[in-house]
C-alpha cells in the first residue's frame, strides 16, 4: 500500500508550508521551486499538509499495487 500526492496548481501559492511540515520529509520545495513535489515512496498518508494547506491544493489517495512503490501522477 502506497499513497499518491496530488497538487491542484490552480490553488496552489507555493507557501511552503506543506514540505516544511511533512513529518516523513515527503514533499521538496527547494528555493526557485514555484510548486511542491513529492518524493516518490516517502508519503505515509498522515494528512498534516492536506491539513495545513492554506489553498486546500493537496489531495492524498492510497494506492495499491502489487510493487509497493507510489505510481506516477497521471496529468
Ligand atoms: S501548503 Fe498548499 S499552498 Fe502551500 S505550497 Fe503546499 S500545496 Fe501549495
Ligand atoms: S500526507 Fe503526511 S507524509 Fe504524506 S506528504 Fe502529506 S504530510 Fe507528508
Amino acid at each position: 500500500m502506497s499513497w499518491r500526492w496530488i497538487l491542484n496548481k490552480r490553488q496552489c501559492t507555493g507557501c511552503g508550508i506543506c514540505s516544511d511540515i511533512c513529518p516523513e520529509r515527503a514533499i521538496n520545495q527547494s528555493s526557485g521551486m514555484a510548486y511542491p513535489e513529492p518524493i516518490s515512496g516517502k508519503c505515509t498518508g498522515c494528512l498534516d499538509c492536506v491539513d495545513e494547506c492554506p489553498g486546500a491544493a493537496i489531495t492524498v489517495e492510497q494506492v495499491e499495487n502489487s510493487a509497493g512503490k507510489q505510481m506516477p501522477e497521471a496529468s
